[in-house]
């Protein structure tokens, strides 16, 4: 399971699929990670520094986490994307098409100007996250997505 959980400053990234359920996120930041909930991440309920300490720690890289920079991640169910905006700017987006196997991620971009903050991370998990309720499977064919998704 791939989820994308966001504040106004920062987006976490949880694939429950690395988890050793070592518990170190529980124990360092049980305000934001109780598994006696569901959903069991809530960061907007401790401070943006705490959680990002104690996802640092996370020994498996199950969690993950970066600075939103101001830039918002959109899903557009319509135009079968996630699209990124800073301000009304869209500067990134992750294409799929529903298949009869699933969709598939055929193509990721991010502008240039802002590589290596996250985003293209932020689209591909917002694009999974949707997959994954609509209880679809996922079929990244664009390089981007795969590397993102370890296949
Ligand atoms: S710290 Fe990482 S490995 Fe441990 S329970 Fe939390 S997410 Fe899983």
């Amino acid at each position: 399971m791939h989820r994308l959980y966001e504040t106004e400053d920062i987006s976490v990234f949880w694939n429950s699929d690395k988890c050793r359920h070592a518990k170190q996120c529980v124990q360092g930041c049980p305000e934001a990670f109780d598994i006696n909930r569901k959903p069991w991440i809530h960061i907007d309920e401790a401070p943006a520094d705490k959680v990002w300490k104690t996802i640092s720690k996370c020994p498996s890289g199950a969690l993950a986490i970066v600075y939103n920079h101001g830039v918002r991640i959109v899903y557009e169910a319509d135009a079968q994307r996630s699209a990124a905006y800073l301000e009304d700017r869209l500067i990134g987006e992750c294409d799929y098409e529903e298949t009869e196997n699933g969709w598939r991620i055929f193509h990721t971009e991010v502008d240039p100007e802002f590589g290596g903050k996250g985003i293209a991370k932020r689209l591909v998990y917002r694009v999974v996250q949707e997959a994954e309720r609509n209880k679809s499977e996922v079929i990244p064919s664009c390089s981007y997505a795969k590397r993102i998704l370890n296949l």
